[in-house]
């Protein structure tokens, strides 16, 4: 079975000094691929460098919504961006580095950490900038849609006309009817282990065919355990609760579920 994880963070620090044992796990549990999520330049760079180091790890670039603005003040884990991303110089970046990542992402807007009133123009600016850069670079692109779900489709409507480039929803949110048109225009969905316990992806699943689902962790966020911090590994646990949920085998999944990750990241 070749088991994949296409969304984690795994430069974050709560993995400092156990990354070797996380990814023995990961190999462990079948898991052949696991995509890295940059969320600014500091950490586009880091995940860069752990691509190069374990051959297991592909590199996705990203510009979250939250650091594009600069409004990151938190402690988050992750290494901080210090003021708002200059988007054209890390379009620089990304296009000089182009084969050595397979996605952009973790991209999109978000209206929990930013004010909606005072932000959503500029979010609407950054995220069609990105989306167009990553159609010039032929890219399929990761989306971070909190509290954003209907913001977020309306653009990638708009831009992608006709799916230049494939769509993965990140952990998406979204109401019933949203999921629906979301699948209706052919995105992806990639699903976090803590579907476990978490009703909204039960029901996404339930609503997105088999062709249109991946599996993620977001770890160290989002464990299916409430006394371990997530891994890669646990993509076992999603891959089980979509088998139920459709009626099919583990087996079954799995495979479909490789099959979509190599068309869209492959
Ligand atoms: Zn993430």
């Amino acid at each position: 079975m070749n088991l994949v994880d296409v969304h984690c963070h795994l430069n974050h620090k709560e993995f400092e000094g156990k990354l070797d044992e996380v990814l023995k796990n990961a190999e462990k549990a079948g898991v052949k691929a696991i995509v890295v999520s940059g969320v600014n330049t500091a950490s586009n760079r880091e995940v860069l460098a752990l691509s190069k180091k374990y051959p297991i790890i592909k590199a996705s670039l990203g510009i979250y919504p939250i650091d594009a603005l600069g409004l990151a003040d938190g402690e988050t884990g992750l290494a901080r961006q210090i003021g708002k991303i200059d988007l054209d110089e890390e379009f620089t970046f990304m296009e000089e580095h182009q084969d050595e990542f397979v996605s952009i992402g973790e991209i999109g807007m978000d209206f929990n950490w930013a004010d909606k009133e005072k932000t959503l123009e500029q979010q609407s600016e950054t995220f069609r900038k990105i989306i167009r850069f990553a159609k010039k670079i032929k890219k399929p692109i990761v989306i971070h849609s909190r509290k954003a779900e209907l913001q977020c489709l309306d653009i990638l409507e708009e831009e992608l006309p006709n799916n230049e480039i494939p769509v993965d929803l990140h952990c998406f949110s979204g109401r019933k009817h949203l999921t629906k048109r979301a699948a209706a225009l052919g995105y992806y969905f990639s699903i976090p282990p803590n579907i476990v316990k978490a009703q909204n992806f039960q029901i996404a699943v339930e609503l997105v065919p088999l062709t249109q689902l991946l599996t993620e962790t977001d770890a160290p966020w989002l464990s299916p355990f409430r006394d371990k911090i997530n891994e890669p590994a646990y993509v076992t646990e999603t891959i089980k609760k979509i088998a139920e949920i459709k009626g099919l085998s583990v087996e079954e999944v799995a495979d479909q579920i490789w099959k979509n990750y190599v068309k869209v990241f492959g």
